[in-house]
């Protein structure tokens, strides 16, 4: 049995929150990113973001001083359309989602009705009843629920916002049809994401501001779990907590020093 070389690790980001709020940097996210990239750690953007492509995330790091290549960036959607394809070829897909996920959502099949597989991403004005009823008569006609988050809420700049999450909560009690989640905390994409990276379960860290779906889900496959005190953080989500972040710190400023990588290193 080899060991793997202590100084082999890799970083997965969670962005809202810790990177960027409102896609402006969070202070000292850029500085991070780089120290982390020059010390030579694999790098890695993990996101349930479903209003954008990974092209425009890109390009939105980007002006915020964060460089990220698009083949870093690790999104719901994009775990959605991997899983689809696996496991749902060729079927005819009603997409639920708010934004324009563009050639992201390539090779899928989208039907406004009679759909093989209900689609869920994040909630806006677009998500009305109709849509819903669409959903839920597709789910009684025996479609499949696939949802690339189940989060209740995200914030922006004017406040929490009401998420997708919800609204697949009620499709699943009006059907009984339970949903496959694919992006953030399922543990088919944070493996298949440290995988890429070419590092062991055990040598990724992974760092965000939702504890349960992004840290704690990353420390129940044997990563290392980074809380920060930024985004979504609020002092009483750790005594509700199903278990402890293995570290918590202020902020992405202090993750450099929290992991011992620096210039001289
Ligand atoms: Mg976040």
């Amino acid at each position: 049995v080899s060991r793997p070389a202590p100084s082999r690790r890799a970083i997965l980001y969670d962005i809202d929150g810790v990177l960027t709020i409102s896609w402006s940097a969070l202070p000292g996210a850029a500085e991070t990113v780089d120290l982390m990239r020059k010390a030579g750690w694999p790098t890695a953007f993990v996101t349930n973001t479903s209003s954008m492509s990974r092209r425009v995330i890109a390009a939105r790091l980007l002006d915020a001083g964060i460089r990220a290549e698009v083949e870093e960036i690790f999104t719901a959607p994009r775990a959605a359309v991997i899983y689809m394809s696996e496991h749902h070829p060729g079927a005819r897909c009603l997409l639920l989602n708010s934004g324009s996920l563009g050639e992201d959502l390539e090779g899928l099949d989208l039907v406004e009705d009679e759909a093989d597989v209900v689609l869920t991403g994040g909630a806006g004005p677009e998500i009305g009843y109709d849509i819903l009823n669409r959903a839920f008569r597709c789910l009684l006609g025996g479609a499949a629920l696939v949802a690339m988050h189940r989060n209740s809420t995200w914030t922006t700049a004017a406040g929490p916002q009401l998420d997708m999450g919800p609204f697949v909560r009620a499709l699943e009690t009006a059907t009984g049809v339970r949903a496959k989640l694919v992006g953030k905390p399922a543990p088919e994409f944070y493996c298949s994401i440290v995988e890429h990276l070419g590092v062991e379960l055990s040598e990724a860290v992974m760092i965000g501001d939702d504890i349960e779906s992004d840290v704690l889900g990353a420390q129940a496959l044997g990563m290392r779990g980074i809380l920060v005190r930024t985004g979504k953080f609020r002092p009483d989500v750790l005594t509700g907590a199903s278990a402890e972040p293995d570290d918590v710190i202020d902020s992405i400023a202090g993750l450099a020093e929290l992991l011992r990588v620096g210039h001289d290193r």
